[in-house]
């Protein structure tokens, strides 16, 4: 068959964790919890199912869902989004990303993203027909390098998909570059793609700058969360998308013909857990303790640390250890030190200059613990 993506292989994450398991290695390669979800949040899914939440909902999701997800942007962001015509509840984030993507992009249209980034936006904008134009972050800080981002905006762009806390760097957007964003963008019609899966995981008490913060921003924008982040569910596959009416439906013109509609019973089982903002505000100290653990265990190796601001996810420079290539270096840690990671290549088009590495600390300290006393080893 002649392949729409000819090339794409299977991702990175399904690959490092297959060899995890091939040789019973620590896994902080692919970006899930090993521990279980609040016991609250799966009763009240139990619950849902129980009490007979179990056919289609409707097409944009369970309304009392898409109700406490509005009200919970409006608490925090102070922005007002119709639970009717701006939210639509989705299959996780990558569904709602590719959806987005093929809704609002036409053929021959450039789509610009930041480099390095997460591996499924590029397959998204083939499949749709456009072309992806890559703005490398600044290589020191892997913040946005405006002056970059600007010249590479030309009357084919159509959309701009951003990141923040990004994965892989964990760097994330202060309030001061969403207003630069919002400056550049003002005199073009280019829409932004806002990828936030991570947008409760920011540490040291700092605000997320999510797009929908900004009226201006919010009006041309989608945002894109996931509760498999937030909740430690990543199985789960339901997130959402937040957008002005105009622009939701035409992502619910195609969401129909994709998904149709996301499963009944954890819409209302999350509907029910988000009336209390506690476990998504306790977020950021629960996972600050677990990267502060992680950080210092890792500052008696020979890994050299890279700054995390968000996210659960840690980079560091193996330069010290090997001068192996980054894919060569994790399938040898596999091997060797008993401990999987992603390489960083798998987030750029040309493998980067440094040799760095991604663990995620999403993991119990007994994990954390063990993965170290490996990593000390080296
Ligand atoms: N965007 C980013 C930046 C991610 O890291 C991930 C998954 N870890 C996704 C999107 C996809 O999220 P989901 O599992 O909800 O599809
Ligand atoms: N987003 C997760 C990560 O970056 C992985 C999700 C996946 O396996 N597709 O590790």
């Amino acid at each position: 068959v002649q392949s729409r993506l000819p090339q794409v292989g299977t991702t990175i994450f399904t690959v490092m964790s297959a060899l995890a398991q091939q040789h019973d290695a620590v896994n902080l390669g692919q970006g899930f919890p090993d521990f279980q979800g609040d016991p609250a949040l799966l009763d009240a899914v139990n619950r849902a199912m129980r009490e007979g939440h179990n056919q289609y909902p409707p097409m944009a999701g369970v309304p009392a869902l898409r109700e406490a997800i509005a009200g919970k942007i409006a608490a925090i962001h102070g922005h007002h989004y119709d639970p009717g015509s701006d939210i639509t509840v989705t299959a996780g984030a990558t569904q709602a990303i590719l959806t987005a993507v093929l809704a609002l992009v036409q053929p021959g249209d450039e789509v610009v993203v930041l480099e390095p980034c997460y591996d499924s936006y590029e397959p998204s904008i083939t499949l749709a027909g456009a072309r992806t134009v890559r703005v490398p972050l600044d290589p020191q800080s892997l913040h946005v390098d405006f002056d970059r981002l600007a010249a590479a905006l030309t009357p084919r762009t159509r959309l701009l998909i951003i990141n923040t806390p990004h994965n892989p760097s964990g760097m994330v957007w202060t309030e001061d570059e969403r207003a630069q964003l919002r400056d550049l963008l003002r005199p073009t019609d280019i829409l932004v793609l806002s990828d936030e899966v991570y947008e409760h995981m920011v540490f040291e008490g700092r605000p997320h700058a999510s797009v929908s913060g900004d009226p201006e921003l919010a009006a041309r924008s989608i945002v894109v969360s996931s509760f498999g982040k937030t909740f430690h569910v990543t199985g789960w596959k339901v997130g959402y998308v937040a957008a002005p009416a105009p622009l939701m439906a035409e992502f619910r013109k195609v969401h129909q013909f994709n998904v149709f509609t996301v499963n009944t019973p954890m819409q209302h089982g999350l509907a029910a857990y988000l009336a209390d903002p506690a476990p998504y505000r306790d977020l950021p100290a629960f996972y600050q303790r677990k990267r502060d653990l992680f950080r210092q265990g890792l500052a008696t190796t020979r890994f050299q640390l890279l700054p995390c601001e968000g996210t659960y996810f840690q980079c560091v420079d193996y330069s010290a250890i090997s001068d192996l290539g980054d894919a060569a270096f994790c399938q040898w840690l596999i091997e060797h030190a008993g401990v999987a990671a992603i390489p960083l290549s798998a987030f750029y088009a040309e493998p980067p200059k440094r040799p760095l590495i991604r663990f995620c600390f999403a993991k119990q300290d007994e994990t954390l613990t063990r993965a170290l006393a490996r990593l000390q080893a080296l």
